[in-house]
């Protein structure tokens, strides 16, 4: 049994922390390839050691005097070591990141410290060895990320290597200088060494019990999903739940490997299962509910429009021309609404009017701004009846009225439109009517 273990930055951002991390490595043999972030914050308004990089690496570029601000970073690694007890010294790594800051080695090289130097503090404590990242995590000359070198070179590094720490979120590039994935890409690095090495799961260990059915912002103590498909969880990322990085699905998808979302401060919970497809039933009908504010719809309304063949492509070339994505659109016989991000539109509203105005002629444009889109999702929906009549009844008794509706064949998910204002209300009366009351 192979497990790949991913703790991200807030589970190793102290000494105490770091213990707890120990203990789950510890308490299974299996746990045998480990992958750190860099040190997050201890408290609410902590900062990240790979902010404090950045502004410590943007002060260099801009002339500024730097001891202070790496002093500080140091310290942080400084109090780890010594909480730890272990005999580390970072002086001579610290020397380096110094010199190459002030030589300006990029952004990307100042950022990756972070998990390379938390990399060498916890394989020391866990007695476990070191490998850094650039040696084994591949980019092209243009920056992509190149997935099947990686795959080859990681694969044949780790085949005889047991118990090793490779540090997340970095690799290297064809003339060796150091590259970032971006902004939580350590996630994306534990889900590359699952696949090369034939992991039997990917453990993904953060500060929650797994993912939640739906957003803790917005419903009180949300209950954690048990077993979720990859494409339930894009659906949900998609819609704005924030998981792990959306990429980070891709390599182990590739070998059918499961993840586990599990809170470093409540191993007894078992967190969430994310699988290509499972047998087991959802506990509720719903598997999550996701959504985001800020949309805004463009009515267009022809008579007979339907008798026009390439009237829907004339409308969204309009959109194309613009540099505008759309996101959805529900039509009529004689009605086509085009829903798009309201902050991408707004600049260029005037332009698409006209635009389509010269392609489809129609006898009238109306503008519907601050609108969300609320994602239900769920892969027990398809085998369900009433879903949707159960959404409906519930938005009605909330008094919130539903301004679109959109159901794909696939029976995934069902997403309505409300206004901005609704918002919360509308997902606190789906969340009670599947999950609290499980009408
Ligand atoms: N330390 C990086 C960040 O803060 C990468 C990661 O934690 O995954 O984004």
């Amino acid at each position: 049994m192979k497990i790949v273990a991913k703790f991200g930055g807030s589970s190793l951002a102290s000494a105490g922390q770091m213990k707890k991390v120990a203990d789950i490595i510890h308490e299974d043999e299996a746990r045998r390839y480990v992958i750190p972030s860099a040190p997050g914050r201890r408290f609410s308004d902590d900062t990240k050691v790979t902010d404090m990089l950045y502004q410590c690496y943007d002060a260099a570029a801009a002339g500024e005097e730097i001891d202070e601000k790496l002093q500080q970073i140091k310290s942080r690694y400084q109090e780890i070591i010594d909480g730890l007890a272990l005999e580390l010294s970072l002086e001579e790594e610290f020397d380096v990141i110094g010199d190459y800051f002030k030589r300006q080695a990029g952004r990307d090289y100042a950022a990756s410290r972070g998990e390379y130097l938390n990399g060498m503090v916890l394989a020391a404590y866990l007695d476990y060895k070191f490998l850094d990242a650039a040696e084994v995590v591949m980019f092209d000359e243009k920056g992509s990320f190149d997935s099947e070198k990686t795959n080859e070179v990681m694969r044949e590094r780790l085949k005889n290597m047991e118990n090793v720490v490779i540090p997340g979120f970095y690799g290297a590039m064809p003339d060796g200088s150091v590259k970032t994935f971006s902004r939580g890409g350590s996630d994306i690095t534990g889900s590359i060494v699952a696949r090369a090495v034939r992991a039997d799961v990917y453990e993904n260990w953060t500060d929650v019990s797994g993912v939640l059915v739906t957003d803790p912002h917005v419903v009180a103590n949300p209950e954690p999903i048990e077993t979720i498909t990859y494409r339930e969880l894009r659906e949900l990322s998609y819609m704005g739940a924030t998981v792990m990085h959306e990429e980070a699905i891709f390599p182990v998808r590739q070998e059918g490997i499961p993840i586990n979302i599990r809170n470093t401060n409540r191993p007894q919970d078992k967190g969430t299962l994310i699988v290509e497809s499972t047998c087991r039933q959802p506990k509720y009908i719903i598997t999550g509910i996701a959504g985001k504010k800020g949309f805004c719809a463009i009515n267009i309304e022809k008579e007979m429009m339907n008798t026009e063949i390439g009237f829907g492509r004339k409308v969204l070339q309009v959109f194309e021309e613009n540099d505008i994505s759309f996101e959805h659109t529900p039509s009529g016989i004689d009605t086509f609404t085009v829903l798009v991000h309201q902050s991408e539109f707004m600049e260029k509203e005037q332009s698409v009017i006209s635009g389509l105005h010269r392609a489809v002629s129609p006898d009238s444009i109306d503008l519907e701004s601050n609108l969300a889109l609320i994602a239900i999702v769920g892969r027990g929906m398809k085998a369900t009846k009433g879903t949707a009549g159960r959404i409906f009844s519930a938005l009605a008794h909330a008094n919130v009225n539903i301004k679109m509706i959109d159901q794909g064949s696939s029976e995934l998910n069902i997403i309505i439109g409300v206004r901005n204002e609704d918002f919360d209300a509308a997902i606190r009366a789906i969340y009670d009517i599947f999950v609290t009351i499980q009408l």
